[in-house]
Formats: structure tokens, C-alpha cells, sequence
């Protein structure tokens, strides 16, 4: 076969030329990137060894070895891993684009860090701001012959078919005049202990060593010596003393992708009926695609040491997602599948014990560093929350978890369930709540009129799942009541007056009633109004409005659900409505309408008839106006 002459994707291109003519700091990472593609063309192997263990019998001496020629000016990275196949060089190092690559440079652009680069993907090309010619020679697993793979990054780069004797992968760098310091072994050294000391498997190096001469005493001879550079010790293994909170947060953003530093470390070891470490990670931010159906959940699963996957979602509840970090079992089987993972005694165990210990540490958290607590809390409460829906188990737990705004917190404060219930109001039976979109629109909401002027709370729940999450909800025996649906009577009048005011407004709710047949479902004296003429509520079992209002801007199809309109018997204008309506007065009708449309605004509508509406508002702008002037 001819050397064959390819063409870099073009997305790669413009990478590669970002990263030679752009980046001038923080370019010792290119050796963290390669020697983490080299410890997983490891894992690989390893992991086909113990599934297919005819393809590879060398097991037992895994190592990664990095040898600097100082005369020929390269530094080379080869492991003993899976090894590709020429198949695999072309798409892997030039013809895909993955799909981080357009978003790792538009990161770059923005905050000019290429320490992000290993999370999108595009890590090897990283090799290219130290190097101006790399060249990778491998073999695969899969493959009996050798493939070498060359580039100066101009554009193109060559294949072709070589001899080499070991499966696996050397990447050589050409290391460029202005950076040769690479080909130091203190440097190299030292970069592998900042970066890659967790690495498991041996990190080696050729290292000239003067000893004393056997033969010749006083003597100094030169030897040449492989030395072991990381302590390769994996890093949940250690005692926590020996690991310092560099190396912690190092391996956190290894496994997480993340770049931030995490806001806590979950480190301990189990003992008893199932046997495992776990060293779990909370983030300080949350992860922008945590919404998402494609969001992998879970924490990686070792078993004794070994890698077996990626994100093993199966050791703890979905809304614990944002937790990431390793879990290393001695008890599962090696050959573990998803099927066995769903059934195993000992995965319900560790996730149980997993559960318990984040949930715990969150506690502890909130009880010992609120403010710490609250910074977790604005970034993830949104999806902690979740576990009230689902954790049936321990709802009660996660509810403690929760914090809130309510009517009498101010917008900075908030307060808890637990607080919440202890300073109810004598009789009270219900934990009162609202949805809003915004803390503000909250605050101003006329259905809470009633509950402000008798100095009961209410919670403010401002996220759009907050009522499908709490509607249903009991806090230590108390139900939750959205002060927006069903019927509300604070005042408990009693049954004569209720009568008598029923009598008053009998004809204005008759009126309205067949004047809004088709938008509402019905007309009623109000319990929860003070200064507001009239509110829109929702029946008891309803959907919440700021609910439906997403899921209808998600397309999706949400039967129509009439409202009640509710009036407030002792609103000036309500009663003038009503007299004038028991007087017959045909121009009330129009008011009528208008109170509708407020009513459906103050909602977070548009109103029915944007524009009579509008036309509506200045004509009696315009009689005010000229009243006053002629009064
Ligand atoms: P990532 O490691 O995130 O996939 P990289 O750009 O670092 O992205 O590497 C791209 C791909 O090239 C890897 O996914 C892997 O398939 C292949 N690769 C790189 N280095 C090696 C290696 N030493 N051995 C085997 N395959 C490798
Ligand atoms: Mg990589």
C-alpha cells in the first residue's frame, strides 16, 4: 500500500491552527492529555483481556513509557493498550469531528483556556502546540500489521503500513526549538506528578544515574535506570491524609469534565456485607446539560481496581445525578453487564450506603456552612428536589434538604419545611404555597391578599416543576395547599353571611356567568381576596398554570382547562357592578369583559382582546381626564 495523503476535517484544522499560533501558557498539558489516552488504550486492553482473554496474554505489565531523546529532539509516549487500527487512526486523529471540537474553540476564544481541551475530546491535538510534526505508530488488538500516522498539522496528514513488534501506541513528538525544556526529565517528571500521579499504571522513565562503581571503588559510573514517575496509587485507595486538596480536586476534574473546582469531597471506605470505596464529588456549578435526556448519570464503576464503566447509573438515584466520581467495589463480578447490575444484592447496598452518605454530607453541610450550603443549593436544589417525587423512601430526608422563599423570608432569606411547620399559625392545617414564575410576581400575586392580611406564610415555589413535585406532598402529617387552586376561607364567615352575600351578588355572577360561558367554568365569591376585584383560580386536582404554560411552549398538547373566576364581595367596584347589573344597566357588560381581561393578566396572560382592551383603557382615560378637568 502507498502512503495515503488525507485531508483534516475542517473543524480540526482551524482547531490545530488555533492551538499553534494562539496558545502560549499552560502547554505542559499535552502530556496529561496523551498519557490519559494512553492509561485508557490501557483500560481497554486490560478490559478485553478479562472478556476475551485469548486476544491478550501479556497481562500483568501494563505501563506507559515516556523516553526523551535529547539529540533527535523527540519525546515519545508509548503504552502497551488496545492499539489502533488503520481504520481506526483515520477517523479517530483527522476525519471526525467530535462534537465538543466547534465548542472547545469557541471556549477557548472566550476564556482562553486550553486546559478544558481534554473534555471535548480533541486532547491529542494538543500534542501539536509543543510539536511541529507528531507521529503515531500503532498496532491494534485487532490487527496484525502496523499503521503510522504522520502530520506537521498543515492541513493533511499521511497513513501508512509499518513494522512494529507490540501491540499498542508510541506517539513521537517532534518537540519544537522553543520548547525543549519537554525533553528534560525534571520537567517531565514533574508535569506527570501535578497531572497524572493517579494514573494506575506505571508512568516510567529512563533516567541517567551516576552510582558507585562495583568494580572500581571511588568510582562514579553513568547507569541508565527506568524510573517510575506517579505514585500510580489510585487515588481513592489512598488515606485521606496522604492526599492533599490539589490531587483531590486534579482527579475531580479527570472524572468529571468539569473545570471548576467541586464545592465538596465525599471520601470513605465500606465494610460488611458489600465492600467498596467510593470517592464522590459535589460540583460548585450545574452542569449546563443536566436537563437533558442524554445526561449520563452515575459515577464510574471500578471493580477491584479495574474499570468497567463509565457512568454506572444504577449506584444512586436519579436525583442525585449532579454527583460524580468513582466507586470501586470488591464484590461485583468482573464481567458485570447491565442486567446483573439491575438485579445485584450488592448494587442495591452500595447505592443505598452511597445515598445515605451525600444526602448525610449535604446535611451536615447546611447545619455547619449554610453559606456553602446555599451555593450548592442556588446551583442544584433545582434537581435535588426531584427526590421529594421519587424517593419515596426518604422524601421526607430531602425535603429537609429544601430551602425557600416565602412571604415573610424578604428575597434574600428562605426558610425550611422544618421552620416553616414550627411557627404555623394555631388551627393552621396546611402548609399554604405559591407558584410564580419570579419572586417578585409572587409577592404581587392578589391570591395571596387573604394569607398577608391574616399573617399566615406562604411558600414560594418558583420553578415550573415545583407543583408537580410538592402538589401532592405531606410535611410531618401537613398537607401542602396551593393558595391558587380550590377554595380558599381564611375568614371562616359563617353560614348567614355567606348566604346573604350569595344573595347580593346572585344576578352579577349570573351575568358573568353566561357572558363567559366559553372561557370559564364558573363564578364565585372569593375567600382569599383583600384589595384585588376578582382572581382567576384553578379546581383543586388542576394542572398548575405556569406548568401548563411550559408545556404548551414545549409543543406539547395540553387539553383546555377552564378556570374559576373568583370576586372579591367587599371590592367597591364589585359591588358597584353588582348594582349596576341589578339595575339592569346594560353598559356594565363592557365592564364586565374588562374585569375579565385584568383578571387573565394579573394571571400572566395576554388578555382575550389585546386590542379592545387597550381601546377600552384609554377611553376611560380619557372620561377620568376630562372630569377632572370640568370638575
Ligand atoms: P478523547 O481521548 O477524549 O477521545 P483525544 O483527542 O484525546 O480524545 O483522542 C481521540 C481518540 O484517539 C481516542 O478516543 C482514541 O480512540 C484514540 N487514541 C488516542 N490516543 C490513543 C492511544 N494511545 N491508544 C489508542 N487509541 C488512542
Ligand atoms: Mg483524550
Amino acid at each position: 500500500m502507498p502512503v495515503e495523503n488525507l485531508e483534516f476535517k475542517t473543524e480540526i484544522n482551524q482547531l490545530l491552527n488555533l492551538m499553534i499560533h494562539s496558545l502560549y501558557s499552560h502547554k505542559e498539558i499535552f502530556l496529561r492529555e496523551l498519557l490519559s489516552n494512553a492509561s485508557d488504550a490501557i483500560d481497554k486492553a486490560r478490559y478485553e483481556s478479562l472478556v476475551n482473554s485469548e486476544a491478550i496474554t501479556d497481562t500483568g505489565d501494563w505501563k506507559i513509557k515516556i523516553t526523551a531523546d535529547k539529540d533527535a529532539k523527540t519525546l515519545t509516549i508509548s503504552d502497551n493498550g488496545i492499539g489502533m487500527t488503520k481504520e481506526e487512526v483515520i477517523s479517530e486523529l483527522g476525519t471526525i469531528a467530535h462534537s465538543g471540537t466547534l465548542e472547545f474553540m469557541r471556549t477557548l476564544k472566550e476564556k482562553g483556556d486550553i486546559n478544558l481541551i481534554g473534555q471535548f475530546g480533541v486532547g491529542f491535538y494538543s500534542s501539536f502546540m509543543v510539536a511541529d510534526k507528531v507521529t503515531v505508530v500503532t498496532k491494534s488488538v485487532k490487527s496484525e500489521t502496523a499503521v503510522k500516522w504522520e502530520s506537521e498539522a498543515k492541513g493533511t496528514f499521511t497513513v501508512d503500513d509499518i513494522e512494529k513488534e507490540t501491540r499498542g501506541t508510541d506517539v513521537i513528538l517532534h518537540i519544537k526549538d522553543d520548547d525543549k525544556q519537554y525533553l528534560n526529565h525534571w520537567e517531565v517528571s514533574s508535569i506527570v506528578r501535578k497531572y497524572s500521579d493517579y494514573i494506575e499504571y506505571p508512568i516510567v522513565m529512563d533516567v541517567e544515574r551516576e552510582e558507585d562503581s562495583a568494580l572500581d571503588k571511588g568510582k562514579k559510573v553513568k547507569l541508565i535506570k527506568e524510573e517510575t514517575l506517579n505514585s500510580q496509587k489510585a487515588i481513592w485507595l489512598k488515606d485521606k491524609a496522604e492526599i492533599t486538596e490539589e490531587q483531590y480536586n486534579e482527579f475531580y476534574k479527570h472524572v468529571s469534565h468539569d473545570f471548576a473546582d467541586p464545592l465538596s469531597v465525599i471520601h470513605f471506605k465500606a465494610e460488611g456485607t458489600s465492600e467498596f470505596t467510593a470517592l464522590l464529588y459535589i460540583p460548585s456549578q450545574v452542569p449546563m446539560d443536566i436537563f437533558y435526556e442524554q445526561f449520563k448519570i452515575g459515577p464510574v464503576l471500578y471493580v477491584k481496581r479495574v474499570q468497567i464503566m463509565d457512568h454506572c447509573e444504577e449506584l444512586l438515584p436519579k436525583y442525585l445525578r449532579f454527583i460524580k466520581g468513582v466507586i470501586d467495589s470488591s464484590d461485583l463480578p468482573l464481567n458485570v453487564s447491565r442486567e446483573i447490575l439491575q438485579n445485584n444484592p450488592h448494587v442495591s447496598v452500595i447505592n443505598k450506603n452511597v445515598t445515605k452518605k451525600v444526602l448525610d454530607t449535604l446535611s451536615d453541610m447546611k447545619l455547619k456552612d449554610l453559606e456553602k450550603y446555599k451555593k450548592f443549593y442556588k446551583e442544584l436544589g433545582k434537581v435535588l428536589k426531584e427526590g421529594v417525587h421519587f424517593d419515596f423512601q426518604r422524601r421526607e430526608a430531602v425535603a429537609d434538604l429544601l430551602l425557600f422563599r416565602s412571604t415573610k423570608t424578604g428575597k434574600e432569606g428562605y426558610t425550611t419545611f422544618k421552620e416553616y411547620v414550627e411557627q404555623m399559625r394555631e388551627g393552621q392545617e396546611e402548609i399554604y404555597y405559591i407558584t410564580a414564575a419570579s419572586y417578585e410576581e409572587a409577592l404581587q400575586s392578589p391570591h395571596l391578599e387573604s394569607f398577608n392580611d391574616k399573617g399566615y406564610e406562604v411558600l414560594m415555589m418558583l420553578d415550573e416543576v415545583d407543583d408537580i413535585i410538592f402538589g401532592y406532598f405531606e410535611y410531618k402529617g401537613k398537607r401542602m395547599k396551593s393558595v391558587i387552586k380550590g377554595s380558599v376561607d381564611l375568614d371562616k364567615k359563617d353560614e348567614q353571611e355567606k348566604k346573604e352575600e350569595g344573595h347580593k351578588y346572585e344576578k352579577l355572577i349570573a351575568r358573568i356567568t353566561s357572558r363567559l360561558k366559553d372561557d370559564i367554568k364558573e363564578v364565585r365569591l372569593s375567600g382569599r381576596l383583600k384589595q384585588s376585584p376578582c382572581c382567576l383560580v384553578s379546581d383543586e386536582g388542576a394542572i398548575d398554570p405556569a406548568m401548563e404554560r411550559m408545556l404548551r411552549s414545549m409543543g406539547k398538547e395540553v387539553p383546555k382547562n377552564l378556570r374559576i373566576l373568583e370576586l372579591n364581595p367587599s371590592h367597591p367596584l364589585i359591588e358597584a357592578l353588582g348594582a349596576a347589573i341589578e339595575k339592569d344597566d346594560q353598559g356594565a357588560d363592557e365592564s364586565l369583559d374588562m374585569l375579565y381581561e385584568q383578571a387573565l393578566m394579573i394571571d400572566g396572560n395576554k388578555p382575550k382582546d389585546p386590542a379592545a382592551f387597550a381601546k377600552k383603557i384609554s377611553e376611560l382615560m380619557l372620561e377620568s381626564l376630562n372630569l377632572k378637568k370640568s370638575s
